[in-house]
C-alpha cells in the first residue's frame, strides 16, 4: 500500500476541516480528499524589498550536470534506509563534496519496521554576516514501495541532485552575506504509513539538535526542494511555510520571469520544513505535488526519469540562488 506522505487539501470548504486536522496533528489523507482541486488566484502582497533591483547577471546553475546527477542517483535503484543502495547514495553524495566542509548528523531511528541508521549529511559555506540560510531536500526513498522497482526520480532524486548542483555554484566563492549550509536530509519518508511519528526522522533529530546548540536562532530562513524535477512544474504554495519568505521567493521567480511556474495553487504540505516551521524559523517547502495528472506519479513506479527535465532544476536552483540574494539585500 503506498502510504499518504503529504497532506494536501484541496481550495474549498475541505481545507478548513483538514487545516484543522493537520493542526491537530490527525493524518488527513490525500486519498480521502473531499472536493475536487480548484486553482485560486493567490492574492500576494507587494514586493518583499521592491528596492532591490533585478541582479544584471541573474543567478543560474548547471541543469544538464544536474540532470545528470538524477540519472547517476536513480541508476541505484530503490535507496529507502537501511539498504545497501541508501548507503551507495550517501557515498555518491560524500564524493561530489570533497574539499567542502562536510559534516553528518547520523543516529539510529526507531521505526515501526525497526531501528535503522539515518544520516543527515551538511556542507557549511561560511559567509561575511551574521546568520545561516539552509536549502535542504531529501536523499531517501519510499520504504513501503522498496521491492516496486520505485527508483524516485523526482521524489528523492531531484532534490539530491539540485543541492549538488548548489554545492557546485557556492564551492570557493567568497559569499558576501549570510553563510549558506546546504542538508541532504534523510529519513523523510514514512517506513509504514505517515504519522507525525513515523515521518521527517532525519530533520525532527537536526532541528531537536540544533535547537540544543543555539543554531536554530541563526537560522535567517529554511528552504527546503522536494520533487522539483517534473517537466510540466507547478511550485505549491504551501499554507505550512512561513508566508513572508513565500513572498520573497515569489517575488525572486518574478524577477527571473518564472512566476507561472509558482503558487498557482494553494495547499498544506507535511514536509521536511515543519519540524523547522514548529521551531519557529522562518521555512518553505517549494514542492510540486502536482506529478502528473491528479499527482499519479507520485509514490508510484512511476516516478523515473523520463518524467523530469533538466529546465525545471534550473528554475528551482535559479530562484533559490535569487531568494538568497533578495535575503541578503534585506537589512
Ligand atoms: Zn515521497
Amino acid at each position: 500500500m503506498i502510504s499518504a506522505r503529504r497532506e494536501w487539501i484541496p481550495a474549498s470548504a475541505g481545507m478548513i476541516l483538514c487545516s484543522v486536522l493537520i493542526l491537530a496533528s490527525l493524518a488527513c489523507s490525500r486519498e480521502n480528499k473531499a472536493a475536487p482541486e480548484t486553482q485560486s488566484t493567490v492574492v500576494l502582497p507587494a514586493s518583499y524589498d521592491s528596492s532591490v533591483n533585478p541582479d544584471p547577471n541573474p543567478p543560474s546553475i548547471n541543469a544538464d550536470r544536474a540532470m545528470q546527477y538524477v540519472k547517476e542517483i536513480v541508476a541505484f535503484g530503490p535507496r529507502p534506509v537501511g539498504s545497501e543502495n541508501h548507503k551507495k547514495a550517501e557515498d555518491y553524495i560524500y564524493a561530489h563534496l570533497k574539499g567542502d566542509r562536510v559534516e553528518d548528523d547520523a543516529f539510529i531511528a526507531d521505526t515501526p519496521e525497526g531501528k535503522f541508521p539515518v544520516r543527515n549529511i551538511i556542507t557549511k559555506y561560511p559567509g561575511t554576516r551574521d546568520g545561516i540560510i539552509v536549502i535542504a531536500g531529501h536523499y531517501d526513498t519510499n520504504y513501503p514501495l522498496r521491492n516496486t522497482g520505485y527508483v524516485g526520480a523526482n521524489d528523492g532524486g531531484s532534490s539530491s541532485a539540485l543541492l549538488l548542483e548548489l554545492a557546485n555554484q557556492l564551492r570557493g566563492k567568497k559569499l558576501d552575506g549570510y553563510s549558506v549550509w546546504l542538508v541532504w536530509t534523510d529519513g523523510e519518508e514514512a517506513v509504514k504509513q505517515w504519522t507525525a511519528i513515523d515521518s521527517l526522522y532525519g530533520t525532527r533529530h537536526l532541528a531537536d539538535k540544533w535547537q540544543k546548540d543555539g543554531t536554530l536562532t541563526k537560522i535567517k530562513a529554511f528552504i527546503l526542494e522536494d520533487m522539483i524535477g517534473d517537466a510540466d512544474l507547478n511550485i505549491e504554495r504551501d499554507l505550512n511555510s512561513t508566508p513572508t519568505l513565500e513572498t520573497m521567493i515569489y517575488d525572486a521567480a518574478t524577477r527571473l520571469g518564472y512566476q507561472s511556474h509558482f503558487f498557482a495553487r494553494e495547499i498544506g504540505v507535511e514536509d521536511d520544513h515543519l519540524p523547522f516551521v514548529q521551531k519557529g524559523v522562518p521555512s518553505a517547502d517549494l514542492v510540486d505535488l502536482d506529478y502528473g495528472y491528479d499527482n499519479v506519479f507520485h509514490h508510484t513506479p512511476q516516478d523515473t526519469i523520463d518524467k523530469l527535465s533538466p529546465k525545471s532544476l534550473q528554475i528551482v536552483g535559479s530562484v533559490t540562488l535569487e531568494t538568497m540574494r533578495l535575503l541578503n539585500a534585506k537589512k
